[in-house]
């Protein structure tokens, strides 16, 4: 697989505060564990499958350009499951249960950024997709923790958790709550590269969007969640707390 590469050193990282409070992120360095990569690849030593991936993780080291942003803001209102926000309302029994007490959410965006979307193995290319796809999630996930590190630090929170729309059970907060999220962050999406189709997919696809909030409890949407193969499963499903939401979205 030949692909063009450029260097991309940590030094890149561009960090801007915008005169609304959005925090953005032009390009983080593309961190991922290689080696942890390498033994869920399960590649035989010396296979032509290993020399593959391994051309892809160094390609990923040196064009990637992970984005990210967020912003504050303030809960203005707040009736049962719907909770207005900027003037913009938001609805689902989620937001009820993790948002009661808050008064302020960080509206994020995080992607892999399109320069490793563009470099995606064709359609064709089954296993070499998967290599890509499973590199460009740990390009993401590490850009997620980048931004919620500097959210942290910036406001003095120590620890916060996070929502999105279409994570776990449908209902629980619909995916086509993407569009008020995108809503309220105005053209700021763009800026990193980010798009909301009608369908609501994201693209690049290996983007992810929500709300942060301050948190002492670690939250998983997984804990309500039925999707019993998915092999990113965090946390098993609790029924009582998925029938807790159940009450609350009737
Ligand atoms: S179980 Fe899988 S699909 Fe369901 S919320 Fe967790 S990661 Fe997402």
């Amino acid at each position: 697989m030949k692909r063009n590469v450029t260097r991309c050193t940590g030094s890149n990282s561009r960090i801007e505060e915008l005169s609304d409070g959005t925090v953005l992120f032009a390009s983080l360095p593309p961190e991922f564990n290689a080696d942890r990569i390498r033994k869920e690849m399960r590649c035989n030593p010396g296979s032509r499958d290993e020399a593959c991936l391994e051309e892809m993780l160094a390609c990923a080291a040196a064009n990637g350009r992970p984005k990210a942003l967020y912003r504050p803001c303030y809960i203005d209102a707040r009736d049962g499951n719907e909770h207005t926000i900027e003037g913009v309302t938001f609805s689902g029994p989620l937001l009820r249960r993790q948002l009661a007490g808050v008064h302020r959410v960080f509206p994020f965006v995080v992607t892999c950024g399109e320069e490793l979307t563009a470099l995606a193995p064709p359609l064709g290319e089954a296993l070499e997709r998967y290599y890509w796809g499973s590199i460009c999630t740990a390009v993401l996930r590490s850009a997620h923790r980048m931004m919620r590190k500097d959210l942290r630090h910036r406001y003095q929170i120590p620890r916060t958790a996070y929502i999105s729309p279409g994570s776990g059970d449908p209902w629980l907060w619909p995916i086509e709550q993407l569009r008020a999220i995108f809503e309220l962050l105005g053209d700021k999406p763009e800026m990193i590269g980010v798009e909301l189709r009608p369908s609501c997919a994201m693209i690049p696809q290996k983007s992810i969007c929500g709300f942060h909030y301050a948190s002492e409890i670690e939250f998983h949407t997984c804990r309500a969640c039925h999707m019993e193969a998915c092999p990113d499963r965090l946390v098993p499903l609790d029924p009582d707390f998925w029938n807790e939401l159940r009450r609350a979205g009737r």
